[in-house]
């Protein structure tokens, strides 16, 4: 089983997901590539997903939140951001490199955080009672969980690590 599974994986590039990330997943779970470095994984598309991951697999301290914490440069690939607070890079790598955005389906603003929707709604009447849509960057892809199959689907070329 586990040399069928190397096998099948040889010479593909499977996409790579941190098994321990899944738990909270019942049916699927979005993805996007993760592009700091040389990291091969995928992260699921969430905030805190986000923060776990920068920080168990590229020792980043993203729970810092002190004035003066010292600032770091952000190694997605291409970004030129040099001065992120450690706190604040989860949320600059959704926003900005998963290209997450949140929505209201009355107007149509694109806000950057789920909480400037609640801000938006309060100060305009007539998105009162909107409701918020949570868009999606391109890169991101949808696996279905029910068909992963010892750590391994061959259909979606999924790899739990
Ligand atoms: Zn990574
Ligand atoms: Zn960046
Ligand atoms: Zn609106």
């Amino acid at each position: 089983m586990v040399q069928d599974m190397l096998l099948e994986s040889h010479g593909v590039n499977p996409i790579l997901i941190a098994r321990d990330a899944l738990h909270e997943y019942d049916t699927e779970v979005r993805v996007h590539p993760c592009d700091w470095k040389d990291c091969r994984m995928h992260i699921p598309v969430e905030l805190k997903q986000v923060s776990k991951h920068l920080k168990q697999h590229h020792g980043i301290n993203t729970s810092a939140t002190s004035e003066d914490t010292e600032k770091i440069a952000c190694l997605w690939s291409g970004c030129l951001d040099t001065h992120t607070k450690p706190g604040n890079i989860s949320r600059h790598v959704l926003t900005r490199h998963l290209g997450v955005r949140w929505m209201c389906d009355n107007c149509g603003s694109s806000l950057s955080r789920e909480d400037a929707f609640r801000r938006h709604s309060l100060e305009r009447p007539n998105c009162q009672s909107a409701n918020v849509v949570v868009n999606y960057g391109d890169g991101s892809r949808v696996i279905d969980l029910v068909y992963i199959d010892g750590g391994w689907s061959a259909t979606q070329n999924v790899m739990l690590i």
